[in-house]
């Protein structure tokens, strides 16, 4: 069996969130995801996440098929859409529920802010203090007869994980000391991010998740669901985003990066593929080119570590 596996191609995802346009950060890394499993003569899913409701923004899902296509990327299937598949993120919430994997936490984030013991500077916010851990699954019902709001939120395990990242190398973290119990199903009925994420990926039989490495830390937060769900993990490839000049992740303020306004201008994809693969140490210049065209000599290896500076004007 494992030596089947070793052998079988590899599936891969795009897995754009409508949540606004896409932009040139998020092209960079369809790009690599694209061509790391193309290169292997793999298979690509496209997996439109669409559960985050409020900040899904019409259209985007549509768009961003677009710009995928307009790229020159293709996939194997017809798309998934996560809205679609809510029956099966409820279930597997039902199983860890029914292990006590998880509990009703009535929690708001300002309650966490004022509880959380150490200030918190980074973008993910402080760590859960614990506040509802002594909470077992059973105690829902008695809050939703009194009409409560709560989440579930994972138990997260005292121990050391470890794995090798693809491109970031090797991890480790303590999910329980490091991150703290995280939510699994929010207080309006949707599932999670890290949910949603661990059922498809497992369902639709990904063996390498390639994304931004904003989420390397949540690779620990789903590895606990994996092993909690009984699924088997896939191998993860963190890689750097794309910043603007001011070092920070790229977005509205530095000027307008979105994929559907090159379209509109009229900027040959070729001449963006080109560019980002030259960004990624894969061409020698920044030559217009299609993705195909980089197959051949396509490798992980040459992917510079640090993020890369996206500078409009000079770029396209
Ligand atoms: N939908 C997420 C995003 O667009 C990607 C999540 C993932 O790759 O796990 O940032």
């Amino acid at each position: 069996m494992a030596a089947e596996l070793a052998t079988s191609p590899p599936v891969g995802r795009l897995a754009p969130s409508p949540t606004g346009a896409q932009h040139v950060g998020n092209a960079r890394t369809y790009l690599l995801a694209w061509l790391s499993i193309r290169s292997r003569s793999g298979r690509l899913i496209l997996r439109m996440e669409d559960i985050d409701s409020p900040r899904i923004k019409q259209g985007a899902d549509q768009q961003a098929i677009d710009d995928l296509a307009w790229l020159g990327l293709d996939w194997d299937e017809e798309p998934y859409v996560q809205s679609q598949r809510l029956a099966l993120y409820d279930d597997a919430l039902e199983r860890l529920k029914q292990a006590q994997r998880v509990y009703p936490c009535t929690c708001t984030r300002s309650d966490i802010a004022a509880a959380a013991s150490a200030p918190h500077a980074g973008q993910e916010g402080p760590k859960y203090p614990g506040t509802c851990a002594s909470r077992s699954a059973g105690d829902a019902d008695d809050l939703a007869k009194a009409g409560a709001a709560f989440a579930w939120r994972f138990r997260a395990t005292d121990q050391v994980r470890e794995f090798r990242d693809l491109v970031a190398g090797e991890q480790r973290c303590n999910v329980a000391r490091d991150l703290g119990d995280f939510v699994v199903g929010k207080t309006d009925g949707t599932p999670a991010y890290q949910l949603a994420v661990v059922v498809d990926d497992a369902a639709m039989g990904i063996t390498e998740v390639l994304r931004g490495d904003d989420l390397l830390a949540s690779s620990f937060r789903q590895l606990e669901l994996y092993e909690a769900l009984g699924l088997k993990p896939p191998a993860f490839a963190h890689v750097p985003l794309v910043v603007g000049p001011d070092g920070r992740r790229l977005a509205k303020r530095h000027g307008d990066s979105r994929l559907s306004t090159l379209r509109e201008q009229g900027v040959a994809p070729e001449r963006l593929v080109g560019l980002l693969a030259w960004s990624c140490g894969l061409l020698d210049q920044p030559r217009s080119c299609r993705p195909e065209e980089i197959l051949p000599s396509f490798t992980l290896a040459c992917l510079p570590r640090q993020p890369w500076v996206y500078q409009e004007e000079a770029s396209m």
